[in-house]
């Protein structure tokens, strides 16, 4: 992020503009909706900005900007039609003490305009810091069509009634108030008689919510997939919406967390296959004591929490507290990374069974029925495989698996990251050295576009 976005308070401040086109008069339209003092230097203010002067509604100055025009003022907007006079003015209104926005000129401006929607006091600004205006007009109309034209309106009822409010505990309680407020009870109230009717079911509602008995916390058990959020399920996001704590394991991508509610508070559990990690007993200790507090807990988990993840531990530590859980499933690194190299885990006439393993488990390297997979046509997703592969290839191997077998590794599955491996067997231990983050051995699969390139050869050889 370059530009950090903030909300400026206008009220009685004043504002210059130097110019008198158009550029001016699209920026004077926003600066109206504000309660700023407004002052416009130019010696060819055109028609319309001349009505707004004649108006009162901003003063014109007829001639041009000069060296203390900007004195105490917090903003300036440059659009004289002139690059040269423009860089002049720009330089004297920051020498003001002004932040300068050039009309079109990003590289030479302090700051940006944003895109705005606007349902004062709800206000939302969009930004591309310059790199795509069009994608910014794209989401303002999108965002436009979702906010309620009522909002404003709304939010400013709520406002008064914020403090009455509070008297219904912080958190959980206090945001089904809301919630209930602005998705069912305003609209309805205020399509049926307007603010006076807002204000008559506001009371109603909060003894309502004052009187019901506060709902015991829970824990969602939930799956955050490999990294890419759009392949998060829908009752993931909607927990990553809901929750007051998540706990998360160190390999939930941080686009994920980025989703959670802004006022939950995230507790990196720190569990790695290998390396310094949280013990399991302090993790489920946290869930427990989060969820006797009242809070809704997510306990999210990379990949899908019932591969690989500790679950039936976690989940006897809340039984055991008498705490209410729920599974989310979520989509597991095997099936990421087997879509990544344009396979399937499980073909006709090849294998009609698949078998996910662990590269090592509490003991060390994990044994396996290596017998089983060593014979042709076998395929296993092998997760936390990175330091076996030599344990993993010499004990495939001493079992009769042919060195040619070819193995995929996908390396952060389904991240911008992503990098594939075709390989064999025989070099497994070679490439498995260059992975550095998590990566899934897919044993028995060939990248696509690699199998078909060893058919192309075959072909060519025969
Ligand atoms: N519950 C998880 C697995 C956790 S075990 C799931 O269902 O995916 C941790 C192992 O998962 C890592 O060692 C790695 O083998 C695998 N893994 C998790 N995320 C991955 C990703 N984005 N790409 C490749 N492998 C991943």
């Amino acid at each position: 992020m370059q530009y950090f976005p903030i909300f400026v308070n206008l009220v009685g401040k004043s504002v210059v503009l130097a110019g008198g086109g158009e550029p001016v008069l699209a920026k004077l339209r926003l600066l109206l909706k504000t309660e700023a003092e407004i002052t416009v230097f130019t010696p060819s203010a055109s028609a319309a900005i001349a009505a707004l002067a004649a108006e009162g509604r901003i003063t014109l100055i007829p001639r041009d900007f000069v060296a203390g025009d900007a004195k105490g003022a917090r903003l300036a907007y440059v659009a004289t039609g002139d690059e040269t006079a423009d860089a002049r003015v720009a330089a004297l209104a920051q020498a003001d003490g002004a932040l300068v926005n050039i009309v079109d000129n990003l590289k030479d401006s302090d700051f940006i305009t944003p895109a705005i929607v606007d349902r004062a006091p709800v206000v939302v600004a969009i930004g591309t810091e310059g790199a795509a205006p069009v994608l910014a007009r794209a989401i303002k109309a999108k965002v436009e069509e979702d906010l309620s034209p009522l909002l404003g309106q709304l939010a400013l009822l709520a406002k008064d009634f914020r403090a009455v409010a509070d008297q219904l505990p912080q958190g959980r309680a206090r945001r089904a108030f809301w919630a209930e407020y602005f998705e069912i009870t305003g609209p309805r109230a205020f399509a049926a008689g307007g603010a006076e009717a807002v204000l008559e079911v506001l009371d109603d509602l909060l003894n309502r919510h004052l009187a019901a008995t506060p709902a015991p916390g829970r824990v969602d058990l939930v799956g955050a997939g490999p990294g890419d959020p759009e392949l998060l399920t829908l009752k993931a996001r909607a927990a990553l919406d809901r929750a007051d704590v998540v706990i998360h394991d160190r390999l939930v991508a941080p686009a994920i967390l980025e989703l959670a509610r802004r006022e939950a508070v995230l507790i990196d559990a720190g569990k790695e296959g290998f390396g310094p990690s949280i013990p399991q007993s302090d993790i489920n200790a946290q869930m427990v004591r989060h969820a006797l507090a009242g809070n809704h807990v997510l306990r999210l988990k990379a990949g899908d929490p019932v591969v690989f993840a500790r679950l039936d531990e976690e989940i006897e530590a809340l039984d055991a507290a008498g705490i209410d859980w729920a599974i989310v499933p979520g989509i597991t690194a095997a099936s990421a990374a087997v879509a990544a190299i344009g396979q399937s885990l499980t073909r006709r006439g090849r294998n009609g069974s698949v078998r996910f393993l662990t590269g090592h488990d509490v003991a060390g390297f994990a044994d396996q029925d290596w017998r089983g997979l060593a014979r042709t046509g076998e395929v296993a997703a092998i997760y936390m495989g990175k330091r076996a592969a030599r344990f993993l290839q010499g004990r495939l191997m001493m079992h009769g698996a042919v060195p040619d077998t070819p193995v995929s590794l996908v390396e952060n599955a389904s991240r911008p990251d992503q990098r594939i491996i075709g390989t064999t067997l025989r070099a497994l231990p070679e490439a498995t050295a260059t992975l550095e983050g998590p990566a899934v051995l897919l044993y028995g699969l060939a990248p696509r576009a690699a199998s078909a390139a060893l058919e192309d050869l075959k072909e060519a050889l025969s």
